[in-house]
């Protein structure tokens, strides 16, 4: 160092900062070692940016600590405002879980409970029991098991029932779900080999019959989840693919993704597969996800005949796939309130969302107008547009729901079509304390205001603008 005059040499000592009211109170909240590490990384910081000549070098080292302290502290995880039109949004955490479930989970948590102990007799007990027979009730089926997602349900139900065999599956039905689930990598990591049938556009029965020889272990059915392949198609229905498979003493399987309990068109949604349905056309077994459309706890749900069920739970990946009593105590809640089909709608959040209407919708757009336009200042304009929502997480790929969003674009009109500002307003709404996810499209940021619920909280993260 050159002089005695350069800033570093003002800034004060550790052990002086740690003396200081401020730097107790500090030690009161995070602890001594926290606070000790924040001081020497403040002023560490500090010497390197008298060095360099930086603006700030002689900032504040209490509120500097403190700000260094709340950061590091600050919880990963946090929670975020879904204003991106996608119901179900993988990234954004799919299902919200419905109040009943979140009690069952703290009981769970917090308190001993019966996972695997059989009350009635005092012996050792099976974790599916506790949900067993309400997933059979909601149904139809004769058993269930439960997994940690329903990537692992497929790749389990496979690995069971047909590992060092052929699994028959049409062309126009490998899927791939984000997140690299792809049907015949799953196939192979389950130990099976796939035979492909028919075309991407059209596979018939006898596609299937021709395909069956004696290494032949399983049909498969899979639901497009993610798309539609539409123009000159045929596919064959659940209850052919199963007669099929019956009349050559195999079982059949379907992997339905999202799968419903009930049928949606009774709240005036379109209709999605319902696995009961899908059971009674002859499936064998059905797997789906319990935090899709189910409006549950991440799983996976396996549901079918009590030989084949069994047959899956005895397999040793089961027990690495097994899901914890927190989802267990999540999903037994969520399923409960499926009995009681009338108060669905407003008890599980999933489908109160997705019931929502344009009109309630609308109605907040018009509250919130003024007040977003006020918050941005002149440079931005907000309007009302009709924005359609998605269900998301591959449930009826190509439907919509009507909605309304409200639609931030730059006032000024040279501006507009720059993506730079739209990138730069999205990214500063990520930096609110409650973050609010968007959407960028069509030279706006849009805010589809289907998920928004708790308006007051929202209107409050816009002074932090
Ligand atoms: C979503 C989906 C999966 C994967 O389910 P996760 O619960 O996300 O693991 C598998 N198959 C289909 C058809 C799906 O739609």
């Amino acid at each position: 160092m050159s002089s005695g005059n350069t800033l570093p040499l003002r800034l004060p000592s550790v052990d002086s900062l740690m003396q200081q009211s401020a730097m107790l109170d500090l030690t009161a909240l995070y602890g001594r070692s926290e606070v000790l590490r924040g001081v020497r990384e403040v002023l560490a910081e500090l010497r390197r940016a008298a060095l360099a000549g930086r603006a700030g070098a002689d900032g504040d080292v209490g509120a500097l600590v403190r700000e260094h302290l709340a950061q590091r502290l600050r919880l990963q995880l946090q929670r975020v405002f879904n204003l991106t039109g996608t119901v179900l949004h993988t990234n954004l955490g799919r299902a919200l879980l419905p109040d009943d479930a979140v009690e069952h989970v703290a009981m769970a948590m917090c308190q001993p409970c019966n996972l695997e102990f059989d009350l009635d007799s005092g012996d050792r007990g099976d974790r599916d029991q506790l949900v067993e027979a309400l997933l059979c009730e909601l149904t139809g089926a004769e058993a269930a098991t439960i997994v940690n997602n329903n990537a692992a349900a497929v790749l389990l139900t496979i690995a069971a029932l047909a590992a060092r065999r052929k699994v028959v599956v049409s062309r126009g039905e490998l899927v791939e779900i984000g997140g690299a689930f792809r049907m015949p990598d799953v196939m192979a990591a389950a130990g099976a080999t796939l035979k492909e049938i028919g075309t991407t556009n059209r596979t018939h029965g006898r596609d299937y019959a021709d395909a069956i020889d004696s290494d032949t272990a399983l049909l498969m059915k899979v639901h497009t989840s993610n798309y539609a392949i539409t123009g000159f198609t045929t596919s064959v229905g659940e209850d052919t693919v199963a007669r099929i498979a019956h009349d050559a003493g195999l079982p059949m399987a379907i992997d339905l993704g999202s799968g419903s309990l009930v049928d949606l068109s009774r709240y005036g949604l379109p209709k999605e597969s319902v696995v009961r349905d899908m059971l009674a056309a002859g499936a064998d077994i059905v797997t789906f996800s319990g935090d899709k459309l189910l409006g549950g706890p991440q799983s996976g749900l396996i549901v079918g005949t009590k030989a084949h069920v069994q047959k899956i739970k005895k397999h040793p990946l089961k027990r690495a796939l097994r899901v914890s009593k927190i989802t267990l105590a999540a999903l037994e809640a969520t399923l409960q309130l499926y009995r009681d089909p009338d108060r669905l709608a407003s008890r599980l959040p999933t489908l109160r969302l997705l019931t929502r209407t344009r009109e309630e919708i609308a109605a907040l757009a018009e509250r919130l107008r003024p007040t977003l336009a006020k918050a941005l200042g002149d440079a931005w304009q907000v309007t009302t547009q009709d924005a359609s929502s998605q269900i998301g997480s591959g449930s009826l790929p190509v439907d919509r729901l009507p909605s309304v969003a409200l639609a931030l674009a730059p006032a000024a009109p040279a501006k507009r079509g720059s993506g730079t500002a739209l990138n730069q307003l999205a990214a500063r709404f990520r930096r609110l304390p409650i973050p609010v996810i968007g959407r960028i499209a069509d030279g706006c940021l849009l805010f589809d205001l289907r998920c928004l619920e708790d308006e007051a909280l929202f209107v409050e993260q816009l002074s932090h603008l």
